[in-house]
């Protein structure tokens, strides 16, 4: 172990209870996007840890909760690591076997709401920013911690924050993402991600009568749930394929470098199997085909459903006056969700259902980083140092994430790296982190500031 790191190590112990302290202290407030005095509490609580590393805190109000943006250190590099402070809700507390807001500490993990999604990961950066200026003083590069609050419902103001500040981003090298439930997978690899499919997500309605009318008016006064169900049939068929066909046509398929990228990465189909307990996968896809379809493919996926009588066991013979659906269609390049808000328009108009109402709920374009960027090389060596063995890479993540907004469109590339693992539990009953993956990516953050300070802030 090089000094420095057994630096950090003894720099850890000593502060250990600070450390945790800021953990519960954190997570112990149920920050939902929509509890804005919980968001508040959370932001007065980081803008001071931030000013204890001296750093240059800025909240931005925005037309939800803040944005947190702090500078510190200075170089010829700037290094932004993302975050965001709001957390899914904990919906049933008798799930949990702890309770959720207080930190619960077994020989081997954390547990509680926002542990790995994404406070914990917030806390273990900044105290692996304190314990490197601990150990050397200053820096080696400019370091800005962007940290929002709306995350969990889609980011919905970053947007317009991006585009009203885009000086701020100027400067920005390159960009850390939470690393949380996949990002070290059964195998123990560390999955670094790079990009996100973009998503548009919206709600398709469809009125009838004034009122829901008995059933045996089904013979003349028109079914919304039927016209609906008609209308979903010409935008999917059963083999899965999208029928939009301006999707289709305008999909970019990946680039060679990608597929290349994507080869190397592991999935395996028998354990989504299992882990689901399905008998098969769409397609019956195995192998790099399954890779294919799942990361490099558009989605458009029926989320919810509804019209009339959804009552268990009760009978109600209606014909319901309003049916609705909601659906999320997952982008590849080349998608914007603007162009997939006409496309569907369109398409639902030149199939005689004008009458189908869409309202947008979530716009997020696509994340995208250049894979030549030679800040993956400095990323992978330094993994190799801190976990024993190279990352595997992950080019898009099927979900979706703010990239976009804050970094792709100015250019700068991203990773992930953090806490989590694959048992993590996010937005789920006992969220946990492994106590060792903690302190492993405090030591990768340390490492990686050191091995930019020790090449004179450059990336090479
Ligand atoms: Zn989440």
């Amino acid at each position: 172990m090089p000094t420095a790191m057994s630096e950090l190590y003894k720099f850890l112990k000593q502060k250990n209870n600070t450390y945790k302290t800021w953990l519960q202290d954190v997570c112990s407030v149920p920050s939902v996007a929509t509890d804005k005095d919980s968001c508040r509490k959370v932001v007065d609580s980081l803008g001071e840890l931030l000013l204890s590393i001296e750093a240059k805190v800025t909240i931005y109000e925005t037309e939800s909760n803040p944005v947190i943006w702090a500078e510190v250190g200075e170089g010829d590099k700037t290094f932004m690591i993302y975050g965001h402070y709001d957390v899914q809700p904990v919906d049933d507390e008798n799930a949990w076997n702890s309770s959720p807001y207080k930190i619960k500490e077994t020989k081997d993990k954390y547990y509680g709401r926002g542990v790995c999604d994404c406070k914990g990961n917030i806390i273990a950066n900044i105290f692996a920013v304190k314990a490197y200026l601990d150990e050397y003083g200053k820096l080696p590069c400019r370091i800005i911690f962007f940290l929002e609050g709306d995350e969990e419902r889609g980011s919905p103001t970053l947007e317009k924050f991006s585009s009203k500040n885009k000086k701020l981003f100027s400067d920005v090298d390159f960009c850390m993402f939470p690393g949380e439930q996949n990002y070290i997978d059964p195998a123990e690899n560390n999955v670094v991600t790079v990009g996100y499919k973009g998503c548009y997500y919206c709600e398709l309605e469809v009125t009838g009568a004034n009122t829901p009318v008995h059933s045996s008016l089904g013979t003349l006064i028109e079914n919304p749930a039927w016209r609906l169900v008609w209308a979903l049939s010409t935008i999917k068929n059963e083999k899965d394929e999208i029928l939009i066909n301006e999707i289709t046509e305008n999909a970019v398929p990946p680039t060679k470098k990608e597929e290349e990228v994507l080869k190397k990465w592991p999935f395996d189909t028998d354990k989504v199997k299992k882990q689901y307990s399905v008998k098969k996968l769409i397609g019956d896809v195995l192998g790099y085909a399954a890779k294919k379809k799942h990361i490099f493919e558009p989605t458009c996926t029926v989320c919810g459903i509804w019209a009339g009588n959804t009552g268990e066991g009760v009978v109600k013979t209606i014909v319901p006056n309003k049916a609705t659906v909601k659906l999320d269609f997952r982008l590849v390049p080349n998608l914007t969700p603007d162009f997939v808000e006409n496309a569907l328009r369109n398409h639902l108009d030149e199939n005689g259902f004008a009458d189908v109402t869409v309202k947008n709920l979530v716009k997020l374009p696509v994340g995208y980083s250049d894979l030549d960027s030679p800040i993956y090389k400095t990323v992978s060596s330094v993994m190799k140092d801190v976990y024993g063995k190279e990352p595997k890479y992950l080019v898009r993540s099927p979900g979706g994430g703010p990239q976009y907004y804050i970094c792709s469109q100015f250019g700068v590339p991203v990773f992930t790296a953090g806490v989590g693992y694959y048992g993590s539990k996010v937005h789920a009953p006992d969220e946990n982190v492994r106590i060792n993956d903690f302190y492993k990516h405090m030591e990768f953050v340390f490492s990686f500031l050191e091995n930019l300070g020790q090449k004179g802030g450059k990336v090479t």
